[in-house]
C-alpha cells in the first residue's frame, strides 16, 4: 500500500501561513490583492475563479474579477489588460488562457507587468523561472508539484526524476524547479522510445501528459514516487475526471502517490494566494 500524498494537508499548511502574513501586512496598512482577468466565461475558468477568489477570502485576502465579453476586440482587451496591470491595489494578476480566437493571446499576455505575474503568463516572467531568477513566479501547477514534494518530505538532491510531459505550462518549469534543488531530471514527450522503462528508471516520476490514466503499472517500480498532475476527463465514469496515472494499476507498487481528484489540483491556489502575497511584499518593499 503506498502512502496517498493528498493535497489537503500541503494547502492547509500553506493556507495557515498566508493568513498569518496577510494580517501582518494589513497590521502596516497594506492590503494584498489578486486580480483575475476573464475574457467569456468557460465552465472551467469559473471553476478556478471560484476557487482562488475562495482560497483569498479564506486567508483574509482580497480578489477582484476583471471581466470580459467573449466577443472584445483586440484592441479593447489590450487597453483593458494594461489598465488591471497598472492598479495599485492590485499585487498580482491571474488571466485565463485560451482567450476566443480572433484574439492575439501572445500579445496580451505580454501586457502583464512582470512584478505581478504571478502564474508566469509573460514572456518576460518565464525568462525569469528559466535563469533562476529568485523575483520571478514559477506557473502555480509546477510549483503546487515541488510544495507537495517538501511537504511529505520527499528528498531530491541527486534523485533521478522523470516529468512525462514538456509542456510551458506545467513539465518544463517544473524540471527547472526540480533541477534547482539537485535533481537529475529527464523530461519524455511522445516521441520517447521506450517511454515505461524510461519511467521506470525514476525515483521520482512527475506525470503531465493529458491522457487519461495512461501511466500503468508497466511504467512505475517499488519504491517509487509518483505524483499526477493530470486532470481528464474519466473515460470509465462519465462527469468525474481522472488523473495520467492509471491509480489502481499503480498505487499497489509504488511508495507513494497523489491522487486525483484531492492531489496536486487541491493546491494550486494556496499557491497563486502564496505568489500574490510574495508580489505584494516586492513592490510594497
Ligand atoms: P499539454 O497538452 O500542453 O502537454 C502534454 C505533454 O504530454 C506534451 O509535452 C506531450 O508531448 C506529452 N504527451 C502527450 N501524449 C504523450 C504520450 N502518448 N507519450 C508521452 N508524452 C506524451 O498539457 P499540459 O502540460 O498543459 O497539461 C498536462 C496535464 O496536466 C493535463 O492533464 C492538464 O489537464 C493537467 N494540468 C493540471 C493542472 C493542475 O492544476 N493540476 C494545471 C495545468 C494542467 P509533445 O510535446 O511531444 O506533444
Amino acid at each position: 500500500m503506498a502512502e496517498i500524498l493528498k493535497g489537503k494537508p500541503v494547502a492547509d499548511a500553506i493556507n495557515a501561513e498566508l493568513t498569518q502574513k496577510v494580517a501582518q501586512l494589513k497590521s502596516r496598512g497594506i492590503s494584498p490583492k489578486l486580480g483575475i482577468i476573464r475574457v467569456g466565461a468557460r465552465p472551467d475558468d469559473l471553476f478556478y475563479e471560484g476557487g482562488a477568489k475562495k482560497n483569498c477570502a479564506a486567508i483574509g485576502m482580497e480578489s477582484e474579477v476583471f471581466e470580459y465579453p467573449e466577443d472584445i476586440q483586440q484592441d479593447a482587451l489590450e487597453k483593458a489588460v494594461i489598465e488591471v496591470g497598472a492598479k495599485k491595489d492590485v499585487h498580482g494578476i491571474l488571466m485565463f488562457f485560451p482567450l476566443p480566437k480572433h484574439l492575439d493571446g501572445k500579445k496580451i499576455r505580454d501586457l502583464i507587468p512582470v512584478e505581478k505575474d504571478v502564474d508566469c503568463l509573460t514572456t518576460a516572467g518565464a525568462a525569469k523561472v528559466f535563469t533562476d531568477d529568485p523575483t520571478g513566479f514559477p506557473p502555480c501547477t509546477p510549483t503546487a508539484c515541488m510544495e507537495m514534494l517538501h511537504h511529505y518530505n520527499v528528498p531530491l538532491k541527486g534523485k533521478k526524476c522523470t516529468i512525462v510531459g514538456r509542456s510551458l505550462v506545467v513539465g518544463k518549469p517544473v524540471a527547472m524547479l526540480l533541477l534547482r534543488e539537485h535533481a537529475t531530471v529527464t523530461i519524455c514527450h511522445s516521441r520517447t522510445e521506450n517511454l515505461p522503462d524510461v519511467c521506470k528508471e525514476a525515483d521520482i516520476l512527475v506525470a503531465a501528459v493529458g491522457r487519461a490514466k495512461m501511466v500503468k503499472s508497466n511504467f512505475v517500480k517499488p519504491g517509487q514516487i509518483v505524483i499526477d498532475v493530470g486532470i481528464n476527463p474519466d473515460p470509465d465514469n462519465p462527469g468525474k475526471y481522472c488523473g495520467d496515472v492509471d491509480f489502481p494499476g499503480v498505487e499497489p507498487i509504488v511508495a507513494k502517490i497523489s491522487p486525483v481528484p484531492a492531489g496536486v489540483g487541491s493546491v494550486t491556489t494556496s499557491v497563486l494566494c502564496k505568489q500574490t502575497l510574495q508580489a505584494c511584499e516586492m513592490q510594497t518593499a
